[in-house]
Order: C-alpha cells, then sequence, then structure tokens
C-alpha cells in the first residue's frame, strides 16, 4: 500500500506476551514495531493485574503479620490508613515499571507506536493514534491483545459499586460490607487485600469449591484463613441479579437450598475474563476464533492466517503472564524459522493468597481423574523447623510416577510457595526423579527443605516425619 511503513514483525499489545516477543524478535535482529492502545507499556499484567494486586498485598500483609506479632510478644499499634498514599505508592511501582519497558524497547530499537491497532488485511495494519492514521505493511504480525474481566450483563448496571479487578485495584475506598463474586485466583486475592483494609468479605461461589484448579489438601489452608477473616465464605452459592439501592447494591442469590435479597455497599465481581479480538478486524484476515471467542492457534502459535501469529490470553489456556511470555519465545522462533512448539509446557500456578499455593505438572486430582498410576508424597509444614520459627502453616506434595519415580506434579502451600515452585517446575522439566529431589542437598532451616523432605518421605525416611510404613526400596547412590 502507498505511503505504508514496511516491517518484518508487528507486534500488536504491549503486555508481557507483546512486549516479550518485540524484545526477542529484536534481539534475533528484526524490524520490530510495538502498538498499544494506552500511555503506559506492559499490558494488564503491569497496569491492573499482576503488579498492583501483588503490591496491594505485600501492603496489607504487614498489617496481618503486626497482629500475629502481639503472641511473640511485639506489640503495634493499630495502622492507620491513608489510602491515597497506598494508591500512589502503587502507582509509583507501576510508573517505574512501565518506564523501563519503554526504555528497553528503545535500547533495542524496537519502534513503539501509541495507538490501536486494526487489520487491514492480512498484511496491513493500520494504526490510530492521536495524530491520525499510520499504516503498517508487515511481514508477520503477532496479536497480543490480552483480555478483560467478563461482566455478565445481569451485573452490569453502570454502577461504579460494582467493580471488576480493574476498578477494585484502583482502590477507591474501603467499602464496609464487600461482596465477591467468584472464588478464583483473582476473587482470592483481592478479597484477602480488601479483608486485610478492613472491609466485611462475604465471599460466592458457584462451584463446591474455592480455587478449583488447586488439590483441596493444598487449598484448605486458604480456606481456614478465608473462614476466619472474611465475614463469610458460601459454595454453591449463585448470584442472579444485581440493582441499585441508594447507596448500595441490591443483590439476588440462591444458595443453601433458599433465595436472600441483601445489600453490600461494593461488590467485586470476578468470574472470568474475555479475549480483546472482537474490534480488531480479523474479519479481514483468515484468522478464526474459536466459540469462546478466543483465537484458534496451534502448537506453533501460527493462527489460520500464514502471516498472523497470536499468543497470550487472547488465545485463552492458562491465562498467565509467564505463560503468554513463553507464547512470545514459542512464535518468533517460528517466524525465525526455528522448530520451537508449546506442547508439555510446565506452566506453574501461584495464587498469592495467604497463605500461598502453588503447583505445576499434574496434579493429584488431575492424576485421580486420568487413572494415571502415580503415587504422592506428601510433607506437612509442622515439621519443618523454619515453618514453626515463622508461624507458618503450610504442605508440600509430589505426584511421582509410580514406576520410573519420575516426578510429575509438584505442589505447595504456605510462604513463599510461589518462590519455590520454579524448582518443582525445573525438576519436572529436567525429568527428575524423587531420588534425586532426595539427594540434593537443600539449606537449613528455609522452607524450600521441605520439598527435599517431602522426597525422602516418599521413600519412607524424611529425617523430620517418622513413617510407620517400610521403606520403598531407593536406587542406591553412584
Ligand atoms: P495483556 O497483559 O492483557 O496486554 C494486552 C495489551 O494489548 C494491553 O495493554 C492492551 O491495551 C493492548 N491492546 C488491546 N487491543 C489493542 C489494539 N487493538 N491495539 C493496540 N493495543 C491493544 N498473571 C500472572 O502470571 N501472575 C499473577 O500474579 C497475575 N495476577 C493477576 C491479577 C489480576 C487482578 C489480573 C486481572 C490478572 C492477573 N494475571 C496474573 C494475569 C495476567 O495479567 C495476564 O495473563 C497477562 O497480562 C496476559 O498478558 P498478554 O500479553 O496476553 O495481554
Amino acid at each position: 500500500m502507498k505511503g505504508s511503513q514496511k516491517v518484518d514483525v508487528v507486534v500488536i499489545g504491549a503486555g508481557p506476551g507483546g512486549y516479550a516477543a518485540a524484545f526477542y524478535a529484536a534481539d534475533k535482529g528484526r524490524k520490530v514495531v510495538l502498538i498499544e492502545q494506552e500511555k503506559r507499556l506492559g499490558g494488564v499484567c503491569l497496569n491492573r493485574g499482576c503488579i498492583p494486586s501483588k503490591a496491594y498485598l505485600h501492603a496489607t500483609k504487614m498489617i496481618h503479620e503486626a497482629e500475629l506479632s502481639s503472641a511473640r510478644g511485639i506489640e503495634f499499634a493499630k495502622p492507620v490508613l491513608k489510602i491515597d498514599k497506598l494508591r500512589a505508592w502503587k502507582e509509583s511501582i507501576l510508573e517505574k515499571l512501565g518506564g523501563g519497558i519503554q526504555q528497553l524497547a528503545k535500547a533495542r530499537g524496537v519502534e513503539v507506536v501509541i495507538g490501536r491497532g486494526v487489520f487491514e488485511d492480512s498484511k496491513i495494519l493500520r494504526v490510530e493514534t492521536p495524530d491520525g492514521q499510520k499504516f503498517l505493511q508487515f511481514d508477520k504480525a503477532i496479536v497480543a491483545t490480552g483480555s478483560k474481566p467478563a461482566l455478565p450483563k445481569a451485573f452490569d448496571l453502570g454502577n461504579k459499586r460494582i467493580m471488576t479487578s480493574t476498578e477494585a485495584l484502583e482502590l477507591e475506598e474501603v467499602p464496609q460490607e464487600l461482596l465477591v463474586v467468584g472464588g478464583g485466583y483473582i476473587g482470592m486475592e483481592l478479597g484477602t487485600v480488601y479483608a486485610s483494609l478492613g472491609s466485611k468479605i462475604t465471599l460466592v461461589e458457584a462451584m463446591g469449591s474455592i480455587l478449583a484448579g488447586a488439590d483441596a489438601d493444598l487449598a484448605r489452608p486458604v480456606v481456614k484463613y478465608a473462614e476466619k477473616n472474611f465475614k463469610e465464605v458460601r459454595l454453591g452459592a449463585k448470584v442472579s441479579k444485581m440493582s441499585t439501592s441508594g447507596k448500595q447494591i441490591k443483590v439476588h442469590m440462591d444458595f443453601g437450598g433458599k433465595s436472600v435479597d441483601e445489600l453490600y455497599d461494593r461488590v467485586l465481581v470476578s468470574v472470568g475474563r474475555t479475549p480483546n479480538c472482537s474490534d480488531i478486524g480479523l474479519q479481514h484476515t483468515k484468522v478464526q476464533r474459536d466459540e469462546k471467542g478466543f483465537i484458534k492457534v496451534d502448537a506453533q502459535q501460527r493462527t489460520s492466517d500464514p502471516n498472523i501469529f497470536a499468543i497470550g490470553d487472547v488465545v485463552g489456556g492458562l491465562m498467565l503472564a509467564h505463560k503468554a511470555a513463553r507464547e512470545a519465545r514459542v512464535a518468533v522462533d517460528v517466524i525465525l524459522g526455528g522448530e520451537n512448539q508449546f506442547k508439555d509446557v510446565i506452566v506453574p500456578a501461584v495464587v498469592f493468597t495467604e497463605p500461598e499455593i502453588a503447583w505445576c505438572g499434574v496434579t493429584e486430582n488431575e492424576a485421580r481423574d486420568k487413572g494415571l498410576a502415580v503415587k504422592v508424597a506428601k510433607f506437612p509444614w509442622g515439621a519443618s523447623g523454619r515453618a514453626l520459627a515463622t508461624d507458618k502453616e503450610g504442605l508440600t506434595k509430589l505426584v511421582v510416577d509410580a514406576e520410573s519415580e519420575r516426578i510429575l506434579g509438584v505442589g505447595i502451600v504456605g510462604a513463599g510457595a510461589g518462590e519455590m515452585i520454579g524448582e518443582g517446575a525445573l525438576a519436572i522439566e529436567m525429568g527428575a526423579t524423587a531420588f534425586d529431589l532426595a539427594n540434593t542437598v537443600h539449606p537449613h532451616p528455609t522452607y524450600g527443605e521441605t520439598l527435599m523432605e517431602c522426597a525422602e518421605a516418599f521413600y519412607g525416611h524424611a529425617t523430620h516425619v517418622y513413617s510407620r510404613k517400610a521403606p520403598a526400596p531407593a536406587p542406591q547412590n553412584a
């Protein structure tokens, strides 16, 4: 097209998938343009997701720790909440990180265009910028436009007291009575933040358990925390209607065999996310979407259009930043003619609740559902000196192939679970056996040691857990 700029790779969306793809393609010598409709790069993860939620979780955890401290003989006065300052502190972190991404783009020669990208066809992207339209003629495009919170029509009243995670992270006020609809990781994390700040949380979940992806024994300490620190946790409860009632929200729900109408100061709806790809001109390309609207891709992140790849939340699956970043590598490698694919990749999941839960590989539930021949080893943190010295409870477990003794899955609930799960992912990726893990010296006293002792427990001889079971024969040390 006349007047259009030619580029090797155009990436649409500068979230953890998009900027990772753009940087990697530039590192590999390609001329790359990165399109982002928002002023600050970083996507949902940086602006309305991973980072602000973890900043608030960190800040509010201090309140909980200070309360626990009185049992240790150290007492603090009741905290004074300065909400504007807390919000400004969070914002300063986002500014720093967003600026960092911008600088990294510049250093790599990635051209960043602030504007909205829309496909004209399979070769041309139109970018609507504040200064007018720009046309890019690309060799390959990577769609990384992410996702947004789902807000069912029945709840979408245009009332700001009905929040999604986006508004909840703005932390406009601390409502007295807050209803959280959805017991997935976002509802649980943000519920934990608001509970620490003083809101009375009623959490409702339509299914029979919270954090459905996690094994029940891992979720148990989080359920216990929520039952103690939230006003109420209602399982099998279904919210069907909301309406405005003065300065409150009237909510109709069914649970425990009855129907109730209740008033809340605010409601947080965290019931899933929908892809951002209905208005980016995909109808002018050969790209296809599935029945839920996500872009269909193969294991090499190829869409049905040979010139267009897609990565991250917009293709569905596990909607996590590190999964998006890995898909970015796959897409770029394939564009460069490499053989990479997103297959059998171990993607750890972490829920940053109190305590944290993390797992990777095969869960015990999955192993049972698929009829896999596995053995499960568990190490309760009551036997960990580090956990006792820091008042932490937790559990570490391994799902081990019964025959080869290869580690297939790792699950941890407890302080720092998210920091430790990378070791589990490495063990699975490297094909490590329980014996390898049991024979890897871990420093004492650490939470990480529980991984080693859990592997020892698999053989029936964990130092800090007595087992009456006859120990399984372990391979001899070479
Ligand atoms: P996104 O981060 O959604 O980025 C897409 C970008 O594309 C956006 O910046 C958007 O503005 C831009 N865009 C969209 N359309 C266009 C267009 N037409 N033109 C130009 N730009 C466009 N994940 C974790 O791994 N760990 C966590 O702890 C975690 N916590 C979370 C907490 C919350 C509250 C939420 C909501 C999410 C959390 N996530 C977490 C999920 C994580 O944020 C997403 O999985 C991740 O951001 C997806 O990355 P992405 O690159 O696919 O898309």
